[in-house]
């Protein structure tokens, strides 16, 4: 391929609305263009970087026992009414008719099409088990689109579904799928770590996500440097600490607090820590209101509280609910003569002069003692775990990392087999339940993933596995016959040996092919110019390098290849 035949474009500035290096540089080296929020155009470069990702993804699900297929993205709404997520999933699923006037939707997921596909293939356990999976197009309406492919509204997944006699036999095609994970993000030479993490919409038991960890993820990862926990901030557990010493457990007191909302109007109001204080937060959990005391200091983890109560749908309470059940406006809740269920966080137990809202505007009470004055239906860990907080193995004080999740894995049990009564004939003629796992990647997700794990000030620094070409070549003399003699001798002889070469052959200054190739990451540069070729050769550099060899024209290629093979 060569840059005067080619639809490339290398940008100066960084684009207006890119905020993390990986998005900047994607556009900057014409990777990717963008056509509207959360859509984007894969231009020749970005398009070739991203089939080796696919195929490095292809070949190791095919390696672990997957097969390939391919879903529509267009899915009868009707399915997802019978797994109960037509409503669940809200506005983030496209949604449109057809002209019949037909629900449709576009798939952000595909596991009602694969359960139902193979509720009508499977009959016998001797066809289990099977583990399908497509590289596909997937739609989601994201609140809020950004960092370029990183949440796109529309963008490739690759998603796996397996298919098992037993939850036995169902954790060996997890661990298979796990085990192939580890061996992806490797090839494509990302450091990514599996972590805990919570099962969310798609439901079932228990889940792994792949993190690769960047300051610009938007996942906190909670990791224990002693024992190798880790987990996404959103599951991440804590160790029960010790009970709170009482500090005072004087009578219950009123205190006038005019406009004292927040904890840190509180905190100087009173003069005295966070922690003294009991954050009341009122819920509308699947329509009834719930509330729930988090040390002042401390976020509530949704999720937890989610899991806790068992609900389908827990959002905060609008300002007209927290009226009416706490009889104040907002910034004055407390559990003293609360009517509604209440619950507290574990660190709360046993908790004795704390401060909390008076349930009464512009009041506060002091010496709350939880156990003498409100009445909390359970203790539970509840709180968003953070650095410093105790590890739930070990106890050792925990650390908090940022990651970009590039891949989930889950154990779905029977969740979406009972739904669509997804059942096989087991060897004693009896009708069971499919047991299922469902494995994603963000095909797209990882690629620009490699780009912010791999660069520098001056541009991407493509691992040979995923570039878009191995090696660029550069011709500094587009007029000189000798060099241009060497550069399509070199092009030639390298496309033979099977190494993907990109040609600049653009009539331009030196310096500006050189900051090109830096900003595009090609890993090993070829400098082909008339000075060189009188000094006894061609210039080679790795993109990650600073040395510079010179290498004889008749023996480049043998050097070429041998860089191709060992860098990685
Ligand atoms: P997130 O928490 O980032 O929204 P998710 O947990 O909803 O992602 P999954 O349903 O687990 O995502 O999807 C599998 C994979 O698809 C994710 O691990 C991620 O790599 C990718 N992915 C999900 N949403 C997007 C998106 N909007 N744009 C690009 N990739 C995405
Ligand atoms: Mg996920």
């Amino acid at each position: 391929m060569r840059w005067s035949r080619t639809l490339i474009t290398t940008l100066r500035d960084d684009p207006q609305e890119a905020e993390i290096a990986s998005h900047k540089l994607m556009v900057r080296a014409g990777l990717i263009r963008k056509l509207s929020g959360g859509l984007y155009t894969f231009m020749p470069f970005g398009v070739r970087a991203l089939h080796k990702v696919a195929q490095i993804v292809r070949e190791e699900m095919n390696r672990a026992g997957a097969q390939e297929i391919l879903m529509p993205a267009l899915q009868p709404a009707e399915m997802w009414e019978r797994s109960g997520r037509l409503a669940t999933m809200g506005p983030g699923m496209f949604r449109l008719k057809d002209r019949v006037e037909r629900m449709m939707v576009l798939g952000p997921t595909h596991e009602e099409v694969t359960t139902e596909m193979m509720c009508n293939e499977v009959s016998s356990y001797r066809q289990l088990p099977c583990t399908v999976y497509q590289i596909q197009t997937k739609f989601r309406d994201e609140i809020r689109p950004r960092f370029g492919l990183m949440r796109a509204k529309e963008f490739i997944m690759k998603d796996a579904y397996s298919f098992d006699v037993s939850y036995e036999a169902a954790d060996a095609s997890y661990q298979a799928m796990y085990d192939a994970y580890v061996r992806i993000f490797k090839r494509c030479g990302l450091l990514a770590r599996p972590v805990e993490a919570d099962t969310g919409d798609i439901g079932g038991k228990w889940s792994h996500e792949f993190m690769v960890l960047a300051d610009s993820g938007e996942d906190g990862v909670i990791d224990c440097p002693a024992c190798g926990y880790a987990a996404n901030q959103e599951r991440a557990e804590r160790k029960a600490g010790p009970t709170p010493t009482p500090t005072q457990d004087g009578t219950i007191e009123e205190v006038a607090t005019p406009n004292v909302r927040t904890i840190e109007q509180l905190m100087a109001f009173f003069k005295c820590p966070g922690d003294v204080f009991l954050k009341t937060l009122i819920y509308v959990a699947d329509g009834k209101p719930v509330a729930v005391l988090v040390p002042g200091d401390r976020e509530l983890n949704e999720p937890k509280f989610k899991r806790l109560l068992g609900v389908k749908k827990l959002e905060l309470a609008d300002d007209a609910t927290i009226q009416s059940v706490t009889g104040a406006p907002v910034g004055f809740a407390g559990p003293v003569g609360l009517t509604i269920p209440l619950y507290a966080d574990q660190a709360l137990k046993d908790s004795v002069g704390r401060i909390s809202g008076a349930n009464k505007a512009d009041t506060h009470l002091k010496n709350v003692s939880l156990a003498r004055d409100a009445k909390v239906l359970a203790f539970e860990d509840l709180v968003m775990v953070g650095a410093g907080d105790p590890c739930p193995r070990c106890g050792k004080p925990l650390q908090i990392k940022r990651g970009i999740e590039v891949g989930h894995v889950f154990k779905l049990g029977t969740k979406y087999s009972e739904s669509f009564d997804a059942k096989f004939l087991s060897p004693e003629g009896q009708r069971e339940l499919m047991v299922m796992g469902c494995y994603g990647i963000g095909v797209t997700r990882t690629l620009q993933a490699v780009v912010e794990q791999n660069h520098d000030a001056d541009g991407i620094c493509w691992p040979v596995s995923v570039a878009p070409f191995a090696v660029t070549l550069l011709n500094l003399d587009t007029k000189d016959a000798a060099v241009c003699a060497v550069v399509d001798q070199l092009e030639k002889e390298l496309q033979d040996a099977g190494v993907d070469v990109f040609v600049d052959d653009r009539e331009d200054r030196p310096g500006v092919k050189f900051k090109d190739a830096d900003l595009i990451g090609c890993p090993i540069r070829v400098v082909v110019g008339s000075k060189g070729l009188a000094k006894g050769g061609v210039e080679i550099k790795l993109r990650t390098s600073k040395d510079v060899a010179i290498v004889p024209v008749d023996q480049a290629v043998a050097d070429i290849v041998g860089r191709v093979k060992s860098v990685v």
